[in-house]
Protein backbone atom coordinates (compact mmCIF):
# COMPACT_ATOMS: atom_id res chain seq x y z
CA UNK A 1 0.00 0.00 0.00
CA UNK A 2 1.03 3.19 -0.90
CA UNK A 3 0.49 5.10 2.59
CA UNK A 4 2.13 8.64 1.60
CA UNK A 5 -1.22 8.62 -0.89
CA UNK A 6 -3.52 7.42 1.45
CA UNK A 7 -2.25 10.06 4.01
CA UNK A 8 -2.50 12.61 1.35
CA UNK A 9 -6.24 11.26 0.13
CA UNK A 10 -7.46 11.43 3.71
CA UNK A 11 -6.14 14.52 5.28
CA UNK A 12 -5.22 16.92 1.71
CA UNK A 13 -5.92 20.13 3.68
CA UNK A 14 -2.98 18.98 5.78
CA UNK A 15 0.13 20.89 4.98
CA UNK A 16 1.98 20.91 8.12
CA UNK A 17 4.35 18.63 9.17
CA UNK A 18 4.95 17.32 12.79
CA UNK A 19 8.11 19.33 12.83
CA UNK A 20 6.76 22.23 12.22
CA UNK A 21 4.35 21.55 15.16
CA UNK A 22 6.94 20.90 17.50
CA UNK A 23 8.59 24.42 16.79
CA UNK A 24 5.66 26.04 17.75
CA UNK A 25 5.91 24.32 21.58
CA UNK A 26 9.71 24.44 22.20
CA UNK A 27 10.77 22.44 25.56
CA UNK A 28 9.98 24.03 28.61
CA UNK A 29 12.87 25.57 30.42
CA UNK A 30 12.41 24.99 34.10
CA UNK A 31 15.16 23.59 37.17
CA UNK A 32 15.68 20.49 37.88
CA UNK A 33 13.53 18.55 39.05
CA UNK A 34 10.18 20.68 38.26
CA UNK A 35 7.30 18.94 37.61
CA UNK A 36 4.56 20.11 34.68
CA UNK A 37 1.35 18.91 36.02
CA UNK A 38 -2.22 19.34 34.62
CA UNK A 39 -5.85 18.61 35.36
CA UNK A 40 -7.85 17.67 32.29
CA UNK A 41 -11.65 18.23 33.06
CA UNK A 42 -14.41 17.03 30.58
CA UNK A 43 -16.79 20.08 31.22
CA UNK A 44 -19.84 18.01 31.64
CA UNK A 45 -21.05 19.87 34.90
CA UNK A 46 -20.14 20.41 38.16
CA UNK A 47 -17.02 19.79 39.79
CA UNK A 48 -16.93 16.07 41.75
CA UNK A 49 -14.98 15.56 44.95
CA UNK A 50 -13.15 13.32 42.80
CA UNK A 51 -11.93 16.03 40.31
CA UNK A 52 -10.18 18.02 43.09
CA UNK A 53 -8.51 14.91 44.42
CA UNK A 54 -6.29 14.37 41.04
CA UNK A 55 -6.13 17.93 40.89
CA UNK A 56 -4.74 18.61 44.18
CA UNK A 57 -2.02 16.57 43.61
CA UNK A 58 -1.30 17.96 40.38
CA UNK A 59 -1.09 21.76 41.95
CA UNK A 60 0.74 20.15 45.39
CA UNK A 61 3.44 18.48 42.87
CA UNK A 62 3.87 21.63 40.38
CA UNK A 63 3.97 24.05 42.94
CA UNK A 64 6.27 22.12 45.55
CA UNK A 65 8.54 21.04 42.98
CA UNK A 66 8.80 25.18 41.33
CA UNK A 67 6.91 23.65 37.82
CA UNK A 68 3.93 24.11 35.96
CA UNK A 69 0.27 23.17 37.03
CA UNK A 70 -2.05 23.82 33.75
CA UNK A 71 -5.58 23.45 32.52
CA UNK A 72 -6.45 22.00 29.92
CA UNK A 73 -10.48 21.27 28.98
CA UNK A 74 -11.13 18.19 27.46
CA UNK A 75 -14.55 19.19 25.56
CA UNK A 76 -14.22 16.54 22.23
CA UNK A 77 -17.47 15.26 23.13
CA UNK A 78 -19.53 17.61 22.28
CA UNK A 79 -22.54 15.58 23.39
CA UNK A 80 -21.41 15.09 26.80
CA UNK A 81 -20.59 19.21 27.01
CA UNK A 82 -22.87 21.46 29.37
CA UNK A 83 -22.97 24.89 28.81
CA UNK A 84 -21.31 27.51 31.51
CA UNK A 85 -19.09 23.97 32.99
CA UNK A 86 -15.74 25.48 32.18
CA UNK A 87 -16.85 28.42 33.82
CA UNK A 88 -18.05 27.05 36.73
CA UNK A 89 -15.48 25.02 36.69
CA UNK A 90 -12.54 27.19 36.88
CA UNK A 91 -14.26 29.39 39.99
CA UNK A 92 -15.09 26.84 42.25
CA UNK A 93 -11.35 24.79 42.23
CA UNK A 94 -9.83 28.01 42.63
CA UNK A 95 -11.82 28.08 45.68
CA UNK A 96 -10.11 24.92 46.74
CA UNK A 97 -7.38 26.48 46.21
CA UNK A 98 -6.61 24.96 42.89
CA UNK A 99 -4.75 28.23 40.84
CA UNK A 100 -3.01 27.24 37.66
CA UNK A 101 -0.30 28.79 36.36
CA UNK A 102 -1.36 28.37 32.56
CA UNK A 103 -4.03 27.28 30.27
CA UNK A 104 -7.92 28.08 30.32
CA UNK A 105 -8.45 31.00 32.25
CA UNK A 106 -11.53 33.27 32.88
CA UNK A 107 -10.77 36.67 31.22
CA UNK A 108 -12.20 40.05 32.71
CA UNK A 109 -15.04 40.03 31.03
CA UNK A 110 -15.66 36.22 32.91
CA UNK A 111 -14.98 34.07 29.93
CA UNK A 112 -12.82 31.29 29.20
CA UNK A 113 -9.66 31.94 27.44
CA UNK A 114 -5.97 30.92 27.17
CA UNK A 115 -2.86 32.01 29.36
CA UNK A 116 0.25 30.44 28.03
CA UNK A 117 2.58 29.83 25.31
CA UNK A 118 1.47 26.10 25.01
CA UNK A 119 -2.17 26.62 23.82
CA UNK A 120 -4.81 26.68 22.49
CA UNK A 121 -5.91 24.38 26.02
CA UNK A 122 -9.49 23.88 24.87
CA UNK A 123 -9.25 20.58 22.80
CA UNK A 124 -11.88 22.01 20.45
CA UNK A 125 -9.87 24.18 19.33
CA UNK A 126 -7.09 22.04 18.26
CA UNK A 127 -8.61 19.93 15.87
CA UNK A 128 -5.67 21.19 13.00
CA UNK A 129 -2.52 19.41 15.29
CA UNK A 130 -4.38 16.49 15.79
CA UNK A 131 -4.60 15.49 12.52
CA UNK A 132 -1.43 16.60 11.86
CA UNK A 133 0.26 13.96 13.50
CA UNK A 134 -2.90 11.67 12.46
CA UNK A 135 -1.69 11.98 8.87
CA UNK A 136 2.12 11.56 9.91
CA UNK A 137 0.73 8.23 11.10
CA UNK A 138 -1.12 6.98 8.10
CA UNK A 139 2.19 8.22 6.15
CA UNK A 140 4.19 5.37 8.36
CA UNK A 141 1.24 2.81 7.78
CA UNK A 142 0.75 2.84 11.39
CA UNK A 143 -3.22 4.43 11.16
CA UNK A 144 -5.63 3.86 8.81
CA UNK A 145 -9.49 4.41 7.87
CA UNK A 146 -12.44 2.83 8.70
CA UNK A 147 -15.40 3.46 6.74
CA UNK A 148 -18.23 2.51 8.79
CA UNK A 149 -20.96 5.03 9.56
CA UNK A 150 -21.34 6.29 13.51
CA UNK A 151 -24.87 4.57 13.13
CA UNK A 152 -22.88 1.21 12.21
CA UNK A 153 -20.34 1.60 14.83
CA UNK A 154 -23.14 2.45 17.48
CA UNK A 155 -24.92 -0.78 15.98
CA UNK A 156 -22.25 -2.88 16.19
CA UNK A 157 -20.84 -1.76 19.81
CA UNK A 158 -24.76 -2.87 20.82
CA UNK A 159 -24.39 -6.05 18.97
CA UNK A 160 -20.85 -7.09 20.68
CA UNK A 161 -22.11 -5.94 24.16
CA UNK A 162 -25.21 -8.32 23.80
CA UNK A 163 -22.75 -11.11 22.25
CA UNK A 164 -20.20 -10.32 25.34
CA UNK A 165 -22.74 -10.95 27.78
CA UNK A 166 -24.20 -14.69 26.11
CA UNK A 167 -21.12 -15.47 24.95
CA UNK A 168 -18.79 -17.52 27.12
CA UNK A 169 -16.36 -19.06 24.72
CA UNK A 170 -13.25 -16.34 24.74
CA UNK A 171 -11.18 -18.08 22.72
CA UNK A 172 -14.17 -17.76 19.85
CA UNK A 173 -15.06 -14.41 20.90
CA UNK A 174 -11.43 -13.31 20.55
CA UNK A 175 -10.85 -15.32 16.84
CA UNK A 176 -14.03 -13.23 15.92
CA UNK A 177 -12.57 -9.84 17.18
CA UNK A 178 -9.67 -11.22 15.35
CA UNK A 179 -11.04 -11.69 12.43
CA UNK A 180 -13.21 -8.48 12.05
CA UNK A 181 -9.93 -6.55 12.96
CA UNK A 182 -7.88 -8.01 10.13
CA UNK A 183 -11.19 -7.47 7.86
CA UNK A 184 -11.15 -3.88 8.64
CA UNK A 185 -7.24 -3.60 7.28
CA UNK A 186 -8.04 -5.54 4.50
CA UNK A 187 -9.01 -2.28 1.57
CA UNK A 188 -7.02 -1.04 -1.24
CA UNK A 189 -6.71 3.04 -2.38
CA UNK A 190 -9.10 2.59 -4.84
CA UNK A 191 -11.23 1.41 -2.47
CA UNK A 192 -10.58 4.84 -0.26
CA UNK A 193 -10.93 6.97 -3.57
CA UNK A 194 -14.54 5.98 -3.99
CA UNK A 195 -15.16 6.22 -0.70
CA UNK A 196 -14.37 9.77 -0.05
CA UNK A 197 -15.38 10.72 -3.41
CA UNK A 198 -19.05 9.42 -2.51
CA UNK A 199 -18.54 11.46 0.70
CA UNK A 200 -18.52 8.71 2.80
CA UNK A 201 -17.42 9.91 6.47
CA UNK A 202 -14.26 7.80 8.29
CA UNK A 203 -12.91 7.22 11.40
CA UNK A 204 -8.98 6.88 12.05
CA UNK A 205 -8.11 3.57 13.54
CA UNK A 206 -4.30 2.65 14.48
CA UNK A 207 -2.50 -0.05 13.18
CA UNK A 208 -1.84 -2.38 16.48
CA UNK A 209 0.96 -4.07 16.71
CA UNK A 210 1.42 -5.69 20.05
CA UNK A 211 0.60 -8.94 21.30
CA UNK A 212 -1.19 -9.30 24.65
CA UNK A 213 0.46 -12.26 25.27
CA UNK A 214 3.69 -10.15 25.79
CA UNK A 215 4.00 -7.65 28.92
CA UNK A 216 5.56 -4.68 29.48
CA UNK A 217 7.43 -3.74 32.77
CA UNK A 218 5.78 -0.46 34.15
CA UNK A 219 5.76 1.53 37.08
CA UNK A 220 2.61 3.80 38.00
CA UNK A 221 4.02 6.48 40.37
CA UNK A 222 0.75 5.54 43.15
CA UNK A 223 0.30 2.01 41.79
CA UNK A 224 3.96 0.86 41.90
CA UNK A 225 5.15 -1.96 39.23
CA UNK A 226 2.68 -3.44 36.96
CA UNK A 227 2.74 -5.84 33.96
CA UNK A 228 0.80 -4.27 30.96
CA UNK A 229 -0.01 -6.88 28.26
CA UNK A 230 0.78 -4.90 24.89
CA UNK A 231 -2.11 -3.35 22.90
CA UNK A 232 -3.42 -5.46 19.99
CA UNK A 233 -6.86 -3.36 19.19
CA UNK A 234 -7.51 -0.99 16.49
CA UNK A 235 -8.75 1.55 18.73
CA UNK A 236 -9.64 5.65 17.12
CA UNK A 237 -7.74 7.95 17.14
CA UNK A 238 -9.72 10.46 15.11
CA UNK A 239 -13.82 9.62 15.17
CA UNK A 240 -15.66 10.70 11.86
CA UNK A 241 -16.26 14.49 12.52
CA UNK A 242 -12.20 14.86 12.43
CA UNK A 243 -12.49 14.96 16.87
CA UNK A 244 -9.41 12.88 18.18
CA UNK A 245 -10.72 10.72 21.22
CA UNK A 246 -9.19 10.75 24.52
CA UNK A 247 -6.36 8.32 23.74
CA UNK A 248 -4.81 10.56 20.61
CA UNK A 249 -5.78 13.76 22.36
CA UNK A 250 -3.81 12.80 25.61
CA UNK A 251 -0.85 11.68 23.95
CA UNK A 252 -0.84 14.23 21.23
CA UNK A 253 -1.18 17.24 23.72
CA UNK A 254 0.63 16.22 27.07
CA UNK A 255 3.58 15.89 24.64
CA UNK A 256 3.30 19.17 23.55
CA UNK A 257 2.36 20.69 26.20
CA UNK A 258 5.46 19.26 27.92
CA UNK A 259 3.47 17.35 31.22
CA UNK A 260 5.85 15.61 32.78
CA UNK A 261 3.48 14.01 35.44
CA UNK A 262 -0.06 12.59 34.55
CA UNK A 263 -2.07 12.33 37.32
CA UNK A 264 -5.65 10.98 36.77
CA UNK A 265 -8.46 8.40 37.93
CA UNK A 266 -7.29 4.61 38.33
CA UNK A 267 -10.58 4.13 35.61
CA UNK A 268 -7.51 5.06 33.01
CA UNK A 269 -5.44 2.39 34.06
CA UNK A 270 -7.03 -0.37 31.29
CA UNK A 271 -6.18 1.99 28.61
CA UNK A 272 -2.35 2.38 29.60
CA UNK A 273 -1.24 -0.22 27.47
CA UNK A 274 -3.18 1.90 23.86
CA UNK A 275 -0.82 5.11 25.64
CA UNK A 276 1.47 3.26 25.72
CA UNK A 277 1.52 2.23 22.16
CA UNK A 278 0.75 5.59 20.95
CA UNK A 279 3.72 7.73 22.69
CA UNK A 280 5.39 4.97 20.91
CA UNK A 281 4.09 5.19 17.31
CA UNK A 282 4.30 9.07 17.78
CA UNK A 283 8.51 8.96 19.02
CA UNK A 284 7.10 10.76 21.67
CA UNK A 285 8.81 10.36 25.36
CA UNK A 286 6.55 8.85 27.94
CA UNK A 287 5.27 10.62 30.82
CA UNK A 288 5.04 9.88 34.46
CA UNK A 289 2.01 8.67 35.37
CA UNK A 290 0.19 8.54 38.30
CA UNK A 291 -3.29 6.97 38.81
CA UNK A 292 -4.95 7.89 41.51
CA UNK A 293 -7.05 5.52 43.60
CA UNK A 294 -11.28 6.26 43.84
CA UNK A 295 -12.92 7.91 46.34
CA UNK A 296 -15.19 5.06 48.57
CA UNK A 297 -17.90 5.51 50.51
CA UNK A 298 -19.65 3.06 52.66
CA UNK A 299 -23.08 2.00 51.83
CA UNK A 300 -26.02 1.71 53.99
CA UNK A 301 -24.75 -1.93 54.74
CA UNK A 302 -21.88 -0.71 55.90
CA UNK A 303 -19.79 -2.08 52.42
CA UNK A 304 -17.53 0.01 50.12
CA UNK A 305 -18.91 1.37 47.00
CA UNK A 306 -17.57 4.05 44.84
CA UNK A 307 -18.74 7.63 45.92
CA UNK A 308 -20.86 7.94 42.75
CA UNK A 309 -22.00 11.73 40.97
CA UNK A 310 -25.34 11.30 42.79
CA UNK A 311 -24.14 10.98 46.61
CA UNK A 312 -24.02 13.68 49.22
CA UNK A 313 -20.64 15.39 49.31
CA UNK A 314 -20.09 14.51 45.32
CA UNK A 315 -20.67 17.95 43.96
CA UNK A 316 -17.95 20.75 45.30
CA UNK A 317 -21.45 23.23 45.60
CA UNK A 318 -22.68 21.03 47.99
CA UNK A 319 -20.05 21.80 49.83
CA UNK A 320 -20.72 25.72 49.77
CA UNK A 321 -24.63 25.24 50.41
CA UNK A 322 -23.68 22.89 53.36
CA UNK A 323 -21.42 25.44 54.81
CA UNK A 324 -17.98 23.92 54.88
CA UNK A 325 -15.04 26.33 54.77
CA UNK A 326 -12.68 25.28 51.52
CA UNK A 327 -9.36 25.61 53.86
CA UNK A 328 -11.40 22.78 55.80
CA UNK A 329 -12.12 20.55 52.69
CA UNK A 330 -8.47 21.26 51.40
CA UNK A 331 -7.14 19.69 54.62
CA UNK A 332 -9.41 17.08 54.59
CA UNK A 333 -8.46 16.34 51.26
CA UNK A 334 -4.42 16.30 52.69
CA UNK A 335 -5.34 13.84 54.77
CA UNK A 336 -6.91 11.62 52.81
CA UNK A 337 -4.15 11.86 50.10
CA UNK A 338 -0.59 11.50 52.44
CA UNK A 339 -1.22 9.09 55.43
CA UNK A 340 1.34 10.72 57.53
CA UNK A 341 -0.69 14.51 57.21
CA UNK A 342 -2.16 14.42 60.25
CA UNK A 343 0.67 13.92 61.80
CA UNK A 344 2.81 16.81 60.18
CA UNK A 345 -0.04 19.14 60.87
CA UNK A 346 -0.18 17.91 64.44
CA UNK A 347 3.71 19.13 64.98
CA UNK A 348 2.87 22.00 62.93
CA UNK A 349 -0.97 23.39 63.63
CA UNK A 350 0.23 27.38 62.57
CA UNK A 351 1.46 26.21 59.15
CA UNK A 352 -0.85 26.58 55.87
CA UNK A 353 -1.16 22.65 54.28
CA UNK A 354 0.67 24.25 51.67
CA UNK A 355 3.82 24.18 53.40
CA UNK A 356 3.17 20.43 54.20
CA UNK A 357 6.06 18.24 52.00
CA UNK A 358 3.70 15.93 49.98
CA UNK A 359 5.15 13.19 49.20
CA UNK A 360 4.00 10.71 46.11
CA UNK A 361 4.73 7.56 48.11
CA UNK A 362 2.28 8.44 51.20
CA UNK A 363 -0.41 8.11 48.58
CA UNK A 364 -3.12 5.26 49.43
CA UNK A 365 -2.95 2.60 46.62
CA UNK A 366 -6.21 1.17 47.10
CA UNK A 367 -9.47 3.38 47.78
CA UNK A 368 -9.66 6.05 50.05
CA UNK A 369 -12.97 6.16 52.14
CA UNK A 370 -15.05 9.58 52.06
CA UNK A 371 -16.04 10.35 55.80
CA UNK A 372 -18.42 13.27 56.94
CA UNK A 373 -17.32 12.71 60.05
CA UNK A 374 -14.24 12.83 59.56
CA UNK A 375 -14.42 16.69 57.51
CA UNK A 376 -16.25 17.67 60.21
CA UNK A 377 -13.33 16.47 62.82
CA UNK A 378 -11.11 18.71 60.40
CA UNK A 379 -13.63 21.61 59.69
CA UNK A 380 -13.88 21.85 63.53
CA UNK A 381 -10.25 22.00 64.13
CA UNK A 382 -9.82 24.57 61.38
CA UNK A 383 -12.70 26.98 62.34
CA UNK A 384 -11.28 26.74 66.27
CA UNK A 385 -8.38 28.38 64.89
CA UNK A 386 -10.03 31.58 63.24
CA UNK A 387 -10.45 34.61 64.81
CA UNK A 388 -13.58 35.90 66.07
CA UNK A 389 -13.79 38.47 63.37
CA UNK A 390 -13.06 35.79 60.04
CA UNK A 391 -15.47 33.27 61.98
CA UNK A 392 -18.31 36.24 61.91
CA UNK A 393 -17.06 38.04 58.12
CA UNK A 394 -17.72 34.17 57.08
CA UNK A 395 -20.95 33.21 58.82
CA UNK A 396 -22.29 36.25 57.68
CA UNK A 397 -21.97 35.80 54.24
CA UNK A 398 -22.54 31.90 53.99
CA UNK A 399 -25.95 33.49 56.13
CA UNK A 400 -26.91 36.16 53.52
CA UNK A 401 -27.10 33.51 51.31
CA UNK A 402 -28.20 30.29 52.37
CA UNK A 403 -29.91 31.77 55.59
CA UNK A 404 -30.84 35.25 54.84
CA UNK A 405 -33.30 35.67 57.77
CA UNK A 406 -30.56 34.90 60.05
CA UNK A 407 -27.65 36.44 57.61
CA UNK A 408 -29.71 39.94 58.07
CA UNK A 409 -29.63 40.07 62.04
CA UNK A 410 -25.89 39.02 62.07
CA UNK A 411 -25.18 41.77 59.48
CA UNK A 412 -27.53 44.32 61.54
CA UNK A 413 -24.84 43.98 64.38
CA UNK A 414 -21.08 42.34 63.49
CA UNK A 415 -19.53 43.54 67.05
CA UNK A 416 -22.40 41.57 68.68
CA UNK A 417 -21.99 38.86 66.51
CA UNK A 418 -18.05 39.02 67.01
CA UNK A 419 -18.05 39.04 70.85
CA UNK A 420 -20.11 35.66 70.78
CA UNK A 421 -18.10 34.07 68.29
CA UNK A 422 -15.04 35.63 70.63
CA UNK A 423 -16.40 33.16 73.26
CA UNK A 424 -14.33 30.34 74.53
CA UNK A 425 -11.86 31.49 71.57
CA UNK A 426 -7.92 31.56 71.40
CA UNK A 427 -6.68 29.85 74.41
CA UNK A 428 -4.67 26.60 74.32
CA UNK A 429 -8.11 25.14 73.99
CA UNK A 430 -10.54 26.69 71.87
CA UNK A 431 -13.84 25.48 71.35
CA UNK A 432 -14.97 23.43 68.86
CA UNK A 433 -18.65 24.25 68.39
CA UNK A 434 -18.68 24.54 65.00
CA UNK A 435 -18.25 21.93 61.53
CA UNK A 436 -19.95 24.31 59.12
CA UNK A 437 -21.61 27.66 58.55
CA UNK A 438 -24.41 26.61 59.01
CA UNK A 439 -23.79 25.10 62.26
CA UNK A 440 -23.83 28.44 63.46
CA UNK A 441 -27.15 29.08 63.83
CA UNK A 442 -28.01 26.27 65.73
CA UNK A 443 -25.04 27.07 68.45
CA UNK A 444 -25.19 31.09 68.85
CA UNK A 445 -29.01 31.68 67.47
CA UNK A 446 -30.28 32.07 70.96
CA UNK A 447 -28.35 35.30 71.44
CA UNK A 448 -30.97 36.96 69.18
CA UNK A 449 -34.70 36.81 70.13
CA UNK A 450 -35.81 36.18 66.56
CA UNK A 451 -34.00 32.88 66.85
CA UNK A 452 -34.40 31.97 70.79
CA UNK A 453 -36.73 28.79 71.60
CA UNK A 454 -37.07 26.67 74.66
CA UNK A 455 -35.51 23.27 72.55
CA UNK A 456 -35.28 20.98 75.49
CA UNK A 457 -37.44 20.56 78.84
CA UNK A 458 -36.77 20.19 82.65
CA UNK A 459 -36.08 16.53 83.42
CA UNK A 460 -38.54 15.16 85.40
CA UNK A 461 -36.68 13.82 88.32
CA UNK A 462 -36.52 17.86 89.38
CA UNK A 463 -39.14 19.42 91.43
CA UNK A 464 -40.33 22.68 89.02
CA UNK A 465 -40.45 24.60 92.55
CA UNK A 466 -36.77 24.15 92.84
CA UNK A 467 -36.74 25.07 89.33
CA UNK A 468 -38.71 28.47 90.58
CA UNK A 469 -36.88 29.09 93.36
CA UNK A 470 -34.05 29.16 91.38
CA UNK A 471 -35.12 31.20 88.89
CA UNK A 472 -36.08 33.49 91.29
CA UNK A 473 -33.67 34.00 93.90
CA UNK A 474 -31.11 34.43 90.86
CA UNK A 475 -33.32 37.63 89.19
CA UNK A 476 -33.49 38.66 92.24
CA UNK A 477 -29.96 38.41 93.20
CA UNK A 478 -28.21 39.11 90.06
CA UNK A 479 -26.17 42.05 89.75
CA UNK A 480 -24.03 42.82 85.95
CA UNK A 481 -21.19 43.82 87.90
CA UNK A 482 -20.30 40.95 89.97
CA UNK A 483 -17.01 39.33 88.47
CA UNK A 484 -17.43 35.49 87.86
CA UNK A 485 -16.18 34.52 91.50
CA UNK A 486 -19.43 36.36 92.87
CA UNK A 487 -21.64 35.63 90.58
CA UNK A 488 -20.88 31.72 90.80
CA UNK A 489 -20.85 32.19 94.43
CA UNK A 490 -24.38 33.10 94.46
CA UNK A 491 -25.10 30.47 92.34
CA UNK A 492 -23.73 28.14 94.92
CA UNK A 493 -25.44 29.99 97.83
CA UNK A 494 -29.04 29.35 95.86
CA UNK A 495 -27.92 25.29 95.55
CA UNK A 496 -27.39 25.12 99.36
CA UNK A 497 -30.15 26.95 100.48
CA UNK A 498 -32.30 24.15 98.33
CA UNK A 499 -30.46 21.49 99.69
CA UNK A 500 -28.41 20.98 96.69
CA UNK A 501 -24.15 20.51 96.96
CA UNK A 502 -22.73 23.59 96.27
CA UNK A 503 -19.55 21.39 96.03
CA UNK A 504 -19.31 18.86 92.86
CA UNK A 505 -16.88 16.36 94.88
CA UNK A 506 -18.45 15.90 98.47
CA UNK A 507 -21.96 15.14 95.73
CA UNK A 508 -20.02 12.54 94.01
CA UNK A 509 -18.58 11.26 97.09
CA UNK A 510 -22.49 11.17 98.67
CA UNK A 511 -24.97 11.88 95.63
CA UNK A 512 -27.88 10.47 98.11
CA UNK A 513 -27.27 13.20 100.57
CA UNK A 514 -28.16 16.30 98.55
CA UNK A 515 -31.32 16.58 95.73
CA UNK A 516 -28.56 17.77 93.36
CA UNK A 517 -25.59 20.11 92.64
CA UNK A 518 -24.69 23.25 92.00
CA UNK A 519 -24.68 22.33 88.27
CA UNK A 520 -27.80 21.54 88.19
CA UNK A 521 -28.51 24.25 89.77
CA UNK A 522 -26.38 26.17 86.71
CA UNK A 523 -29.02 24.41 84.19
CA UNK A 524 -31.95 25.61 85.77
CA UNK A 525 -30.99 28.76 84.80
CA UNK A 526 -29.45 28.05 81.48
CA UNK A 527 -31.95 26.12 80.02
CA UNK A 528 -33.97 29.37 80.84
CA UNK A 529 -31.43 32.08 79.44
CA UNK A 530 -30.53 29.84 76.46
CA UNK A 531 -33.53 27.58 75.36
CA UNK A 532 -30.10 24.56 75.93
CA UNK A 533 -29.12 22.38 78.57
CA UNK A 534 -25.91 22.72 77.16
CA UNK A 535 -24.25 26.00 75.68
CA UNK A 536 -21.21 28.17 75.63
CA UNK A 537 -19.98 29.78 79.13
CA UNK A 538 -23.32 30.98 80.94
CA UNK A 539 -21.73 34.09 82.59
CA UNK A 540 -20.57 35.84 79.77
CA UNK A 541 -23.64 34.92 78.01
CA UNK A 542 -25.33 36.98 80.93
CA UNK A 543 -22.93 39.59 80.07
CA UNK A 544 -23.33 39.73 75.78
CA UNK A 545 -27.22 39.20 76.28
CA UNK A 546 -27.37 42.00 78.49
CA UNK A 547 -29.11 42.23 82.14
CA UNK A 548 -32.61 43.57 81.03
CA UNK A 549 -32.64 40.21 78.12
CA UNK A 550 -31.83 37.89 80.57
CA UNK A 551 -33.91 38.62 83.17
CA UNK A 552 -36.76 38.74 80.68
CA UNK A 553 -36.21 35.44 79.88
CA UNK A 554 -36.05 34.14 83.43
CA UNK A 555 -39.26 35.66 84.33
CA UNK A 556 -40.80 34.37 80.91
CA UNK A 557 -39.47 30.70 82.13
CA UNK A 558 -40.71 31.36 85.56
CA UNK A 559 -44.52 32.42 84.46
CA UNK A 560 -44.19 29.16 82.20
CA UNK A 561 -43.67 27.18 85.01
CA UNK A 562 -45.96 28.07 87.18
N1 LIG B 1 -10.75 14.22 30.43
C1 LIG B 1 -10.33 13.09 31.20
C2 LIG B 1 -11.31 12.85 32.32
O1 LIG B 1 -12.07 13.77 32.63
C3 LIG B 1 -8.98 13.38 31.76
C4 LIG B 1 -8.17 12.26 32.25
C5 LIG B 1 -6.74 12.75 32.35
O2 LIG B 1 -6.46 13.52 33.27
O3 LIG B 1 -5.94 12.41 31.50
O4 LIG B 1 -11.38 11.80 32.87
Amino acid sequence: MDFKRLAELLFPHITETPDQIEAKYPRRTLPEGAKVTRFAPSPTGFVHFGGLFPSTVGERLAHQSGGVFYLRIEDTDAKREVEGAAEGLIKTLAKYGIHFDEGAILDESGNVSDKGAYGPYKQSMRGPVYQVYAKQLVREGKAYPCFTTEEELDELQQVNKKEEIKNTDWKAEAEARRAEMLARRSFTIEEVEEHLEAGHPFVLRILANGDPEKKTKFTDLVKGALEIPENDEDFVLLKSDGIPTYHFAHAVDDHLMGTTHVIRGEEWLPSLAKHIQLFSYLGFRLPKYMHIAQIMKLDESGNKKKLSKRDMGANMDDYTRMGYCPEAVCEYIMTLLNSNYEEWHMQNADKPYTDFPFNIKKMSTSGCLFDFGKLNDVSKNVISRMSSAEVTEKVTSWALEFDAEFGQALAADPSFAESIFAIGRGGKKPRKDLATWADAKDYMGFFYDNFFKIEESYPDNFDRADIVATLTKFSEGYDENDDMNVWFDKIKAIAESLGYSSDMKAYKAEPEKYKGSVADISMFIRLAVTGKTNAPDLYTVMHIIGKEKTLARISNMINSLK
